[in-house]
């Protein structure tokens, strides 16, 4: 028996220069860096998690940024939107500060029920801002450059681009336990547990799209939250069932993760809610300094001398 997915855990995306990466997104959009580590599946690269104050599922942009890398292309097959949540009334503040900062912004829009602006990171990864009279549950910080009124309090939502609308759909509704509650033309959407922000995935249908290519500017997974091991092994077990090549679980030292690839192609995550960031180091030094999981920290001095150096917000690092 599953535990039903209770929304959005995390989305991970490709960079490609680290600095640019946290100035935008600590610097720009206010988010906290909540840990700095590096990709356990490649130790040479680093992976930044952003969320709020207290790093918790939901609020949890993660990015994997490889200098150099390849331009990635949107496309089918992938996540091709990351949704913020921000308060009701917010958009406003929001136009004028990215604008101020040269990212590149369009014109507010309205979809379903509520207003949002698209705009771009500096890597081109698509993103938006999506007012809410509840946004996400994300706690603001003191030292946030954003005023509480406007912050982003976690992901609003996912959207799929696929070919095909069927295999998605039914994976989403008969086995993760989403609920179809809104459609206009080719968008579908889908929410998870009590819905609303952090729990709901549209689904885009464009049939004859070119394949999406993942690299830098792009989705590599989204992850959906469950709450613990014994929840996660029931997902493992059902989805094998279902006929799902999924991964073994992977201990990803913050919580726990096994991995498939839905019927459209888009890399699917779950991921436990424990233990959570601050399992290795306190809340208040979250994300200012490089954590290491056990099997890495005998190689830190090799990693420290290979990773390109990066500064903090607010302090300086050698
Ligand atoms: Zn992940």
């Amino acid at each position: 028996m599953t535990t039903p997915i209770q929304g959005i855990h995390h989305v991970t995306a490709i960079a490609s220069d680290p600095q640019k990466n946290i100035d935008f997104y600590t610097g720009v959009l206010g988010l906290r860096l909540v840990k700095q580590t590096v990709n356990f599946d490649d130790p040479g690269t680093y992976h930044f998690y952003y969320g709020d104050e207290l790093g918790r599922p939901g609020t949890l942009l993660t990015f994997f940024p490889i200098p150099r890398a390849f331009q990635g292309q949107r496309g089918a097959g992938q996540v091709t939107v990351t949704g913020l949540s921000i308060p009701d009334g917010a958009l406003d503040y929001w136009r004028e500060r990215l604008e101020a900062s040269g990212a590149r912004v369009e014109e507010p829009f309205t979809r379903f029920d509520e207003t949002a602006l698209t705009f771009y990171d500096p890597d081109d990864l698509q993103l938006e801002l999506v007012e809410s009279k509840t946004p996400g549950p994300g706690v603001v910080g003191q030292a946030s450059p954003i005023p509480e009124s406007a912050a982003v309090r976690g992901v609003s939502h996912v959207q799929l681009q696929e070919e095909g609308y069927e295999r998605t759909a039914a994976l989403l509704t008969e086995t993760l336990g989403f609920r179809l509650t809104q459609s206009a033309d080719n968008r579908f959407r889908f929410e998870a547990g009590t819905g609303g922000h952090g729990a709901t995935v549209d689904l885009v249908c464009t049939p004859g799209a070119l394949p999406g290519r993942v690299a830098a500017g792009s989705v590599h997974h989204v992850a959906f939250r469950t709450p613990d091991d014994e929840a996660q092994l029931a997902w493992r077990r059902a989805l094998i069932e279902l006929g799902y090549n999924v991964s073994p679980v992977m201990d990803r030292q913050y919580f726990h993760s096994i991995y498939f690839r839905e019927p459209g192609g888009v890399l699917f995550e779950i991921a436990t809610d424990a233990p959570g960031f601050a399992v290795d180091e306190p809340v208040e030094a979250l994300g200012t300094s490089l954590r290491l999981p056990p099997a890495q920290e005998m190689a830190r001095a090799m990693l420290e001398r290979r990773l390109p150096k990066i500064t903090l917000p607010g302090r300086a690092n050698s």
